[in-house]
């Protein structure tokens, strides 16, 4: 066994301080499989791990290593629902079938736990996710979402006011939350490397450095890479943000975005837990957000500059810390040990954009920036559908997308002057 060199993924706090695990070798000569996999992330690897406890012969063929991708860089905040509002959702495909996804959204969050405790995988998961108000407009819309969280999908949550949220984390900015004691938070990288531990210990075969550079469609489906192909009765895309040019009528559904991280240098216990006494992860409402947590060894994970051009902005680190300053004020000074980026593949209407193409190849994107659970859910769907059973993925595909509008060349442009309409609404409002 090799042990892996953590510079080999983007520096993080993550990469830092992964867990070893081994590499896999590169994809050479030509192989077959009953189903093969593009992309060793969350959404692969799900699908890969149920696969081959179902008895299937898997292999999965990743460009970079295990985790490369936003699986490994995440905030590791594990959270119900998808990324575009459940009314939403309702208006798309009925009450009902809403009901149904909003649930399947938190068996992902369930899974998570599940996974972790089966494959006794240690990624310092811990309870609780605050969603939290900023302004007056803010609480009126957590609570709507409260009321129709209960009364439409018998799922309670949480009402706190600003005493009660103080009380949790003494923050002058925020002036209530909405908690879920079952959301909560956790390592993704370590969580990604656990779940090719079990899919390889289940027979998966993984292989990394070796970026798929086509699909052939047919009864077979086949990915090239460079040195080598291989081919199954189905084929699984599951590459996220990054992948482009392997399936065409996916890309033009997704933009990638980028967003960003820090890790605050040690703060110390006593430090740390005053920011957040009770450890939860945290995301405010706004479009342009910020989310944060603490970590194991008590820095502050801050994260919510986002980049509708993908370009990191200049000088990155002072931006973030600018930010983080914002919200914690007593922070300012604290420097960060790393700050790292990732994209995020958003779909138009930011709804999970999954499903099959033609009768053998299947996919899943559009996660929109909420993926840590729904992305184990998607794998799961996606086996499930390859098995035979398709009645949750055609569930999921009943969503209406749509291309971006512009093609390739002109939605960066369009995004940036739409989003720099969201940001002014966050400010003004
Ligand atoms: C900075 C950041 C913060 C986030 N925070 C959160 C959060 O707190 N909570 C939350 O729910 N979600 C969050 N997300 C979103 C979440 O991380 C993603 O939705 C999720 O990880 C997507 O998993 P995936 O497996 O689909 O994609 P990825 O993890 O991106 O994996 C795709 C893999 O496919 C590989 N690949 C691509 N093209 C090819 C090719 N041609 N050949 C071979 N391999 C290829 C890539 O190398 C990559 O490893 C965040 C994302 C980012 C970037």
């Amino acid at each position: 066994m090799t042990v892996r060199n953590p510079s080999e993924h983007v520096d993080s706090w993550y990469s830092r301080s992964a867990a070893p695990a081994p590499a896999h070798p590169r994809l050479e000569g030509r192989l077959t499989a009953d189903v093969v996999v593009l992309g060793a992330g969350l959404t692969g690897l799900s699908a890969a791990l149920e696969l081959a406890q179902a008895g299937l012969d898997v292999v999965v063929v990743e460009a970079h290593r295990v985790g490369w991708g936003a699986s490994g860089r995440n905030g590791g905040q594990v959270i119900f629902g998808f990324g575009c509002d459940q009314p939403k959702i309702a208006d798309w495909v009925g009450m009902d079938a809403s009901r149904e996804l909003f649930h399947w959204s938190v068996e992902g969050v369930a899974m998570v736990r599940e996974r972790l405790a089966r494959h006794a995988i240690n990624a310092d998961w811990r309870d609780g996710h605050a969603h939290v108000a900023i302004k007056p407009r803010h609480v009126g819309e957590l609570k709507a979402w409260q009321r129709d969280l209960g009364d439409n999908y018998a799922y309670p949550v949480q009402w706190w006011d600003r005493d009660q949220l103080q009380a949790q984390m003494p923050n002058a900015r925020y002036i209530g939350a909405l908690y879920d004691p079952r959301s909560g938070h956790l390592h993704p990288l370590n969580y990604t490397l656990g779940l090719a531990r079990a899919a390889v210990a289940a027979g998966v075969r993984i292989f990394e450095q070796s970026p798929v550079l086509s699909l052939e469609r047919g009864p077979r489906p086949r990915l090239r890479t460079a040195g080598g192909e291989v081919e199954g009765d189905f084929c699984v895309l599951a590459g996220n943000a990054l992948v482009h040019g392997i399936a065409p009528e996916l890309d033009d559904k997704i933009m990638p975005v980028g967003t960003y991280i820090g890790a605050t240098e040690p703060l110390g216990e006593a430090r740390a837990r005053d920011l957040i006494r009770n450890d939860m992860a945290v995301a405010d409402i706004n479009w342009a957000l910020d989310y944060f947590r603490l970590t194991r060894d008590h820095r502050l994970l801050f994260g919510g500059q986002a980049s509708y051009s993908t370009l990191p902005p200049p000088n990155l680190p002072g931006t973030m810390m600018r930010r983080m300053a914002r919200v914690f004020p007593q922070l300012q000074g604290v420097k960060f040990d790393s700050v790292w980026g990732g994209l995020i593949d958003i779909s138009l209407n930011r709804a999970p954009h999954w499903g099959r193409l033609g009768d053998n190849v299947y996919f899943a994107q559009g996660f929109s920036g909420h993926g840590v659970a729904a992305t184990g859910l998607a794998g799961r769907i996606l086996a499930e559908a390859i098995r035979g059973q398709a009645g949750r993925l055609d569930a999921f595909a009943r969503i209406p997308h749509r291309n971006f509008p512009g093609g390739r060349g002109l939605r960066t442009p369009m995004l940036v002057a739409a989003m720099a309409w969201f940001k002014l609404r966050d400010a003004l409002w």
